[in-house]
């Protein structure tokens, strides 16, 4: 291998999360506001051939995996086209998609036999009315479909991302746990993070992810921790003994992971942020065609690239050490 994407505390990258745009079909409660949200117009969003010029250069410097985010990535109608894409540039190893399911049951087919290779289906409740609540108008039955048909075409581990919030759906812990007792499937707990709103309903909503293990502690499940890391993930996993699937708990909040940081994002304008949670960006657009450039600005975004964030410091109302981002995670792409 040659050149590296190493930042300056010597963490190698070879994670890119893609999103391809900021406009969703749902408005889940901790992602974004129900209204005023301002939309990248059509022009500003990368276009397929943009990205995989993008991911072209990255692959000469060690980028093997990719995800394909949002907002939601299927409202891009055509995104098994950019799959298929990206799925034929060498040293591109591994393609997954985040999405909130909606849309995914009759297209999981098609997105496999694109080439992508993995699949994390968003959904914090398994209760029809709470689902509604939380996304403001999502029909859980469509994710559920989503899921089945994922298995069926052969998505394996299937991860279901779960932001647990309290007084919402901390309840359902039970409910996901038994849920991987029964299936193979994969569930992720997730912290709630205050990206583009360090405000008190964050501070009341957060929940520390202990609570997962207590609640198995409680039910008299034996937990193991498995010690595999699925994919690229910065979640820790465990095992109820006996069960068929597996969970895991992903705090940036009570526990950060970022000293085994692997991962880069572009925003669906062209934005690299090296950091979730950090202001920093730097706009790729205007240099695509332009390898060396292209590369430059990677390694300029890497060379600001903090040790950490700060969503601890955050919690505490503790004063920050650099400015935390104004985008909502819908802009991001989580
Ligand atoms: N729309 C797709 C979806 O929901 O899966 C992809 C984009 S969404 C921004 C990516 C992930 O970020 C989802 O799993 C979502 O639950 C998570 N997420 C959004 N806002 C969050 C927040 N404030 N804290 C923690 N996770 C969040
Ligand atoms: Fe949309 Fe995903 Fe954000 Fe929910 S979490 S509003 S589905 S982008």
């Amino acid at each position: 291998m040659s050149v590296q994407l190493v930042d300056s505390f010597g963490r190698v990258h070879d994670y890119l999360r893609i999103s391809v745009t900021d406009r969703c079909n749902l408005r889940c409660v901790y992602c974004m506001p129900e209204e005023g949200m301002a939309f990248e117009p059509d022009e500003r969003l990368l276009s397929f051939a943009e990205i995989r010029e993008v991911v072209r250069v990255l692959a000469g410097y060690g980028v093997r995996k990719l995800r394909l985010t949002g907002g939601e990535p299927l409202v891009r109608r055509d995104l098994p086209q950019l799959v298929a894409m990206l799925s034929q540039i060498p040293g591109i190893e591994d393609i997954a998609l985040t999405t909130n399911g909606i849309y995914l049951a009759n297209r999981a087919a098609q997105f496999k036999s694109a080439g992508l290779t993995r699949v994390n289906i968003s959904l914090d409740s398994l209760r029809p009315d709470r689902f509604a609540l939380i996304t403001r108008g999502g029909d859980v039955q469509r994710v559920m479909s989503a899921v089945r048909e994922s298995i069926r075409v052969g998505f394996h581990p299937i991860k279901i991302n779960v932001v647990l919030m309290k007084g919402l759906n901390e309840d359902e812990i039970d409910d996901f746990l038994q849920w991987t007792i029964d299936e193979e499937i994969n569930v992720r707990f997730i912290e709630y993070m205050p990206i583009g709103h360090d405000d008190d309903g964050w501070r009341s909503k957060y929940l520390p992810l202990n609570t997962v293990l207590e609640r198995c502690l409680t039910r008299g499940w034996a937990v193991e921790s498995t010690g595999e890391v699925y994919g690229n993930g910065p979640s820790h996993n465990y095992l109820i003994r006996g069960a068929k699937g597996r969970f895991g708990l992903i705090h940036p909040v009570s526990d950060h992971f970022c000293e085994t940081c692997n991962r880069l994002r572009l925003t669906a304008d062209g934005s690299i942020k090296p950091c979730l949670y950090w202001t920093d960006e730097f706009n790729v657009r205007g240099v695509i065609g332009n390898d060396e450039a292209v590369a430059q600005l990677f390694f300029k975004a890497l060379g600001v690239k903090p040790l950490n964030h700060e969503m601890a410091e955050a919690l505490r109302r503790q004063s920050q050490s650099h400015t935390p981002t104004v985008r909502r995670m819908s802009q991001i792409g989580g």
